[in-house]
């Protein structure tokens, strides 16, 4: 069994979570990870939401609208509510996966903000557009969701450095890798400041009944991704064994995890900065594996220009071929996702020959009953993507992503 995804993690990073806590591994962490993006400021957080909910109330906003994408990770408007805000939530641009900035004026309020901009699946959110808001609206914060999109440009602008702070995801799912764990990189003294005020204020030091845990999960990760045991946990998933430990959202209510205010580990820190070493590594396989998968994939037929939404009206769920991402300059494709008529069929198809498909982002968040059961046809481009896409293998090269393609075609043809 292929996973469909697998953490770039080495002899290294285990060595580093097994070493002796150092009280400064935190704060190296957070000097590296700000030299890496090029910014002034790096604080860590036990997670990218609690990083979202701090950064929030370091800008004051409180009983605010925020405005998001309605097609994002649902961590997002959890974090906006958990800050004690509103999220206005965005349909997609047809053509891409990112919020529609053509929609976002109209949502605009006296009460709005800030605006997260997301740069989904590592494609570059439209910096000529957001700045143009910008500049109409100059007292909106513009804070950068890049837990997809590191090193992501847009033309030849780093998409993180152009809002007023940026908000990275370090779960082992995300690009680099501190177990669990997020960032918030600024380049303003002045928040930064109020920014550690708040965590040594309201965060607890980690207990060490999380750094157990941190441990055995990161002791977890290497034999779980090998392939007998994968397949048989991926078996165990199947018939839902593992819904608790794998289910990071529950449609019914807004929620964070248990230790959300509890400060990020020394040891998640050190597996962090060892992470970093790889980065340059991660990014540009990333890219390789993303043309190999545009070149082979490109034969199928499918336009990798923009994406072309179906008549929703009539038939949101089918496009009646598989379409390819859209192809852009600058993106580092955390997620290579397709757009298929029949995605039971291809998660089935796939796993029978051998290859596991996500299916990231399954949701329209809009549509949860706890964000007001808006009906799909509010939201259209979000509701057709939300039922459509499947996610490829982006790690192991060219030798992984040949196998994908082979049985692409298999699929395809039967
Ligand atoms: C992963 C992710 C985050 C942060 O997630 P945490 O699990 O809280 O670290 C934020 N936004 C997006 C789009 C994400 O995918």
């Amino acid at each position: 069994m292929i996973p469909r995804l697998k953490p770039i993690l080495g002899l290294q990073e285990l060595q580093a979570a097994l070493q002796n806590g150092r009280s400064g591994d935190v704060i190296r962490f957070e000097s590296e990870f700000a030299a890496l993006m090029n910014q002034r400021f790096a604080v860590a957080f036990p997670y990218g939401r609690t990083g979202l909910i701090y950064l929030l109330k370091a800008l004051d906003l409180y009983d605010k609208e925020i405005i998001c994408p309605a097609y994002t990770c649902v961590v997002v408007p959890h974090a906006i509510v958990y800050s004690g805000n509103k999220p206005i939530f965005i349909d997609c641009e047809p053509g891409g996966f990112n919020m529609d900035l053509n929609k976002v004026e109209q949502a605009i309020s006296s009460k709005t903000g800030a605006i997260v901009a997301t740069s989904l699946f590592g494609y570059p959110v439209d910096l000529d557009k957001l700045n143009d808001i910008r500049a109409r609206h100059p007292n909106i914060h513009i804070i950068h969701d890049c837990a997809h999109s590191f090193a992501v440009k847009w033309k030849e602008c780093n998409v993180h450095l152009e809002g007023v702070a940026a908000v990275f995801g370090l779960n082992i799912s995300k690009l680099l890798t501190s177990i669990f764990g997020g960032m918030v990189t600024t380049d303003s003294q002045t928040l930064y400041s109020r920014l550690k005020q708040l965590c040594e204020l309201e965060l607890k030091p980690a207990s060490w009944k999380k750094r157990i845990r941190r441990l055995l999960y990161l002791a977890t990760v290497y034999p779980t991704f090998y392939e007998p045991i994968y397949s048989f946990i991926n078996q165990m998933e199947r018939l839902g064994l593992l819904n608790r430990f794998v289910k990071y959202y529950d449609e019914k209510q807004i929620d964070m995890p248990p230790d959300y205010l509890e400060r990020m580990c020394n040891l998640e820190a050190r597996v962090g900065v060892e992470n970093i070493n790889r980065y340059n590594f991660i990014i540009s396989d990333r890219r390789a594996t993303a043309k190999y998968y545009f070149d082979e994939l490109k034969k199928l037929g499918t336009t990798s220009e923009t994406i072309s939404v179906p008549n929703i009206k009539a038939d949101f769920i089918r496009s009646e071929k598989t379409q390819l991402p859209p192809e852009v300059k600058g993106a580092t494709y955390s997620h290579f996702v397709l757009l298929v008529s029949d995605r039971n069929r291809w998660l089935r198809e796939g796993l029978a020959g051998g290859i596991q498909f996500g299916s990231l982002i399954e949701y329209n968040i809009p549509e949860m009953t706890v964000y007001g059961g808006h009906s799909p046809e509010e939201f259209p481009v979000s509701a057709y993507y939300s039922r459509s896409t499947v996610n490829l293998p982006m790690w192991g090269g060219k030798k992984i992503a040949k196998k994908v393609v082979d049985l692409i075609y298999r699929i395809q043809a039967s």
